[in-house]
């Protein structure tokens, strides 16, 4: 007797015999689920709101198969002409400057005035660390729960270029999706930053105050190209140092020339742990937003961007296809250990494997 209960001297629960296990509760779902959306069916939930279809679609963005780039192209240009609508926003601070901690408030700030929020992020280190730290959702606790939220790791496969391209195509996405808010997170250490700056309307730096020199290891160049400088951490007993890095930021904000859009970069003091001073952050933004829809150069400078991603592409592009071809592939080594051994000049070896990719080679597809 194999269940006790059983036995008919025994008085209580019975236990029942169990019916076999059929083979699949439902034999079509494995395949359903396979089945790729056509990029109509992708536009149409896009267009609708639908989460799901918008990361589809971007996972076929930052596909590397050229079957999935086509479907992709596909559903861009059906998307274009609902995007635009939102307010870009570039966010960088070195590892360490709170960035995500910021985004988390600041992102909390903006959904309470309505809309959506897409969090994307540029990480060009993501190629070697396999895996972007950037845009990663444990580290923005608060949002990541957020219903209106979108948060994407950085596309980690290619060049900056390459990297930087997809998510320029995934803003289009998002804001066919009816995110009026795109957050751009990248790290302020190197090329990334004016990647950044060349697809968002606002670039806010973000900075610590108590390393001694301020304004040392802060390249020229990112400073340049803020919207608005931020100092983070102005909590507790770091309260004045803040303050104290505030006013050399202003003052070494005045030795640079003015800027394309005639607005005057602001420095503040907040804090993202401590959420002071969050609105004070976003009121400059709003004020920023008013001051260039006003003169212009909001317009301006979206073209301007249209025009650069224009040439990007075309750069990406011919270079991809240059290294990747095969005859090229071949060649190149030999050409190097010429070069390296005195052989041949660098430009005479460039213009060589040029020569032979433009002349000779029939450019492959893809
Ligand atoms: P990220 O690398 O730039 O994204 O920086 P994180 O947001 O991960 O923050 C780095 C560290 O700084 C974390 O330990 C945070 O808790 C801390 N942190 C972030 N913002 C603040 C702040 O406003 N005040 C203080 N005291 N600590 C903060």
């Amino acid at each position: 007797m194999e269940h006790p209960e059983n036995d008919s001297k025994y008085i209580g629960l019975q236990v029942n015999g169990g019916v076999a296990q059929p083979p699949s509760v439902n034999p079509y779902l494995q395949h359903r689920r396979r089945r790729m959306a056509t990029p109509g069916e992708l536009v149409e939930g896009i267009l609708k709101g639908d989460i799901t279809m918008l990361s589809r679609a971007v996972t076929l963005v930052e596909s590397l198969v050229p079957e999935h780039q086509t479907m992709a192209q596909e559903v861009i240009e059906k998307c274009l002409p609902y995007s635009g609508n939102s307010r870009r926003i570039g966010i960088t601070g070195v590892p360490g400057a709170g960035k995500s901690t910021s985004i988390d408030v600041f992102g909390l700030h903006v959904l309470k005035q309505g809309g959506k929020l897409a969090v994307l992020a540029i990480d060009p280190s993501s190629e070697r660390t396999k895996g972007s730290i950037l845009g990663d959702k444990t580290r923005m606790e608060k949002l990541s729960v957020h219903p209106d939220t979108f948060i994407r790791p950085s596309p980690s496969a290619g060049s900056l270029g390459g990297v930087a391209r997809k998510t320029r195509e995934t803003i289009v996405l998002c804001e066919a999706a009816g995110f009026n808010n795109v957050f751009v997170e990248t790290v302020g250490v190197g090329q990334s930053e004016t990647a950044v700056h060349s697809m968002v309307d606002f670039f806010l730096l973000i900075q610590l105050a108590g390393t001694g020199d301020e304004l040392q290891g802060i390249k020229r160049g990112i400073m340049e190209m803020a919207d608005g400088i931020v100092i983070n951490k102005a909590d507790g007993d770091n309260v004045s140092r803040a303050q104290l890095a505030q006013a050399q930021f202003k003052s070494a904000l005045q030795l640079f020339p003015p800027t394309a859009s005639g607005w005057k970069p602001e420095v503040l003091t907040y804090s993202g742990y401590y959420e002071l001073g969050i609105p004070e952050v976003w009121s400059m933004i709003d004020r920023y937003f008013d001051y260039v829809t006003g003169n212009g150069y909001f317009n301006r400078r979206r073209q301007e961007q249209s025009r650069y991603w224009m040439y990007e592409t075309i750069n990406e592009k011919l270079r991809d296809r240059f290294y990747r071809n095969t005859e090229i592939e071949k060649v190149l080594p030999t050409l190097e250990r010429e070069v390296l051994s005195d052989r041949l000049s660098s430009f005479i070896a460039a213009r060589e494997a040029l020569d032979l990719y433009f002349d000779n080679i029939k450019p492959t597809h893809g």
